[in-house]
């Protein structure tokens, strides 16, 4: 009875019609092709290699081996205490070099390196510390002392407080603590997802002063996109709820002024690397807001495109998910561009959860269905059937961060991530760092690492590497005729890695 079933079923199939099961020895011709059809439907699986392409995927291969049969694979530990791992990886060494397209999932207060914020920012004159109750810092730049807010009463000049301290490096590694997650004891320290998740927004609040402050803005986008040059990544949408910005004397600047500050400084970057494609921004708001703080948001999200209209590449909804309110929830503020006859861009995140049949876990379906664009994580994506089936058919691509979540705790070993599955079958995908400072990563590479040797395993081959790089041009909100400048810009880069690796 059970085989006539099994029968029955391969019957749906087209390739598997031909399979024949019996008792005896399996045909070996015959299971040689499923394994190759198999393969031929991951990420990159129908990717022609060159014979020099060949070399260097044959290369990764072994070192994969060698990685995977060591006494502690990268992947399958907390990234904080991989990292160094990944950082002596020749695997890490080639995909740091290798083109990777484009960074599609980045939010603005998360850009640049912690080192840099503290090394450079704080030790810029006029800047201002104090310490919070919960162990948390705040910082200002002012050009008198400032008065109490944000619950601090006591502000010092960092430069009069480093005057009095004995271990100078010391006092800056505790700074870098309290804006990064990192810590030498991840399980200790963040034992669930609500600690961990209290922490990271801790760290955004208290990067804020320093970002903001209108003269560091602008060196901080240039940071941004120097570090993303830096690990050949050529273009970047940014998620951004374009803050308010403020000069020494307190004088604030507006949104409008943030969104010129990033054109400008785009302009100038690429100018200074033409190799650089630009930047554009995706304006997100938090999901803690009301509906009608949403909805005056999708119509100031309309307003700026309409101004900026090669700048602004659409909305998101950012927060955590699962403490958060649902898509479904700002439905009606969601709704409005379709009601003024706008198309606006949905970028949303959705799914990055693992709570089953929840409310949230519904997201996923939501943003389908509000015709996102891409899906920001969709990590619960193998586990709606019907939402995977629709976000294939639509085209929209899964924006898939590992790291981030690891280190916020959605999936520990990361050859347990379900994009595993989503690599198999060549689901539309692209890579991307979600929060790199506060992650403690830099450009794309080690999540491309994560992505390539954990999610992937052997599997994943550097016609793998090649899709996902293809796919994050593919899959950007740029227009057609710079979707092809782009391509051509790294099919060159590409060009040129190969000939220097093979
Ligand atoms: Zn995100």
């Amino acid at each position: 009875m059970a085989f006539s079933i099994f029968q029955t079923l391969l019957g749906c199939l087209p390739l598997l019609c031909f399979v024949s099961v019996t008792d005896g020895m399996p045909d070996p011709t015959q299971r040689d092709l499923l394994i190759r059809e198999e393969a031929s439907r991951q990420t990159g699986g129908r990717v022609t290699l060159t014979a020099a392409e060949q070399e260097l995927d044959a290369y990764l291969h072994r070192l994969k081996e060698k990685e995977m049969s060591a006494a502690q694979f990268p992947p399958a530990l907390h990234f904080f205490r991989a990292k160094p791992l990944i950082q002596q990886s020749s695997i890490f060494k080639v995909l740091q070099k290798m083109p990777k397209g484009a960074a599609l999932h980045i939010h603005s207060s998360s850009l640049v390196s912690v080192d840099w914020l503290v090394k450079n920012v704080t030790y810029r004159p006029h800047c201002y510390i104090c310490f919070t109750w919960d162990n948390s810092v705040r910082f200002l730049f002012s050009d008198r002392q400032p008065f109490p807010r944000w619950n601090c009463f006591y502000w010092q000049l960092l430069e009069t407080l480093r005057a009095k301290i004995k271990d100078p490096a010391g006092f800056d590694n505790s700074l870098m603590q309290r804006l990064t997650l990192f810590t030498e004891d991840p399980d200790g320290e963040y034992p669930n997802q609500d600690v961990v998740w209290e922490k990271f927004e801790r760290a955004f609040i208290a990067a804020a002063g320093l970002i903001t402050h209108a003269p560091v803005l602008r060196d901080y986008l240039y940071q941004g996109l120097e570090e993303l040059h830096r690990d050949n990544v050529m273009y970047l949408e940014l998620r951004s709820g374009l803050s308010k910005t403020y000069e020494l004397d307190g004088t604030i600047h507006d949104k409008v002024w943030s969104l010129k500050t990033f054109q400008d400084v785009t302009k100038k970057f690429t100018a200074d690397y033409p190799d650089f494609l630009g930047a554009r921004i995706i304006f997100s708001v938090h999901r803690a807001l009301s509906v009608s703080e949403v909805r005056a948001a999708v119509e100031e999200a309309i307003q700026l495109q309409k101004e900026f209209p090669d700048v602004v590449a659409g909305f998101d909804l950012v927060g955590r998910e699962d403490s958060g309110r649902t898509l479904w929830y700002f439905r009606e503020a969601l709704s409005l561009p379709a009601e003024v006859g706008v198309t606006l861009p949905y970028f949303f995140h959705a799914g990055e959860t693992d709570k089953e049949g929840t409310d949230v876990d519904q997201n996923i379906l939501d943003a389908l269905l509000f015709n996102s664009t891409r899906i920001g994580h969709g990590y619960a994506l193998v586990h709606h059937p019907l939402a995977k089936d629709l976000s294939r058919k639509l085209d929209v691509a899964v924006e898939l961060c590992p790291i981030s979540n690891q280190v916020l705790k959605l999936v520990s070993d990361l050859r347990n991530h379900p994009a595993a599955v989503l690599m198999s079958e060549g689901h539309p995908m692209v890579i991307s760092s979600d929060d790199p400072s506060l992650f403690g990563t830099t450009g794309l590479s080690y999540d491309f690492y994560q992505a390539f040797v954990g999610i992937g395993g052997l599997k994943a081959n550097l016609g793998t590497l090649k899709e996902l790089a293809v796919n994050s041009i593919r899959y950007s909100s740029l227009p057609a005729h710079l979707k092809d400048t782009a391509l051509l810009m790294w099919q060159n880069k590409w060009h040129a890695f190969i000939s220097d690796e093979a």
